[in-house]
């Protein structure tokens, strides 16, 4: 839940190239160093929360996930993973929230186009993202840039069963606070006329786009 203090650990490698990427240290340009599951779990026992948010990149391309999550769980987290749900793990949770990439996310004109013909067939897999729906407690993210994505956005979900619109949260693409605010207010008010909820970045607000925010 959004104010709730957690610890995140960030994966890094991502099978999609958003164009907007705001974590672009984790899929354009992959960074970071290989940590054991035990130094991760010392860690996370460093700090006061029992919430732990796992994020990329995508979480579930990380050798070791399941027994990361399993671990945690057993040492009493609430684990939270986000992911693009584009492949499916027995990742332990109690919460995925699960971010299914819109059209608006396609590098069609980022890096000559390279890869949009990868990105396009990867970023929407439906039997996955139902097998999220139907297995946990889930949310459903969208990143809006245009008005139109509501159009998309219902779409897909008409591809979906059992979507309960309660949990279906839209969030601005943009990375700057200006850019996020300029979008606010047609966004809310598309939210309150589809009954979907609406989530601030609230981390941009906060801390500006940087690494460890
Ligand atoms: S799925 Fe997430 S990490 Fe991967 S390219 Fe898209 S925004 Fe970046």
């Amino acid at each position: 839940m959004l104010g709730t203090p957690s610890v995140f650990i960030r994966t890094s490698g991502c099978n999609l190239r958003c164009v907007w990427c705001d974590t672009p240290y984790t899929s354009w340009k992959p960074e970071g160093n290989d940590w054991s599951i035990e130094k991760i779990l010392r860690q996370i026992e460093g700090y006061p929360s029992r919430h732990v948010v796992i994020t990329g990149g995508e979480p579930l391309l990380a050798p070791g996930i399941e027994t990361l999550t399993y671990r945690l769980k057993n040492s009493g987290a609430h684990i939270t993973i986000e992911t693009a749900a584009t492949i499916f793990k027995n990742v332990t949770c109690d919460l995925a929230s699960v971010s299914p990439k819109l059209s608006n996310s396609t590098p069609w004109r980022k890096a000559n186009g390279r890869f949009a013909k990868m990105h396009e067939s990867r970023r929407l897999n439906y039997a996955v993202v139902q097998k999220f729906i139907d297995t946990y407690d889930y949310q459903l993210k969208f990143v809006v840039d245009q008005k139109k994505d509501f159009t998309e956005i219902q779409e897909l979900l008409g591809n979906l069963n059992n979507v309960d619109r309660a949990r279906v949260l839209i969030m601005a693409q943009g990375k700057t606070r200006k850019q996020l605010r300029a979008k606010a207010r047609w966004i809310v008010e598309s939210c309150k006329q589809a009954g979907f909820g609406y989530t601030p970045r609230l981390h941009i607000e906060l801390f500006g786009n940087r690494p460890g925010t």
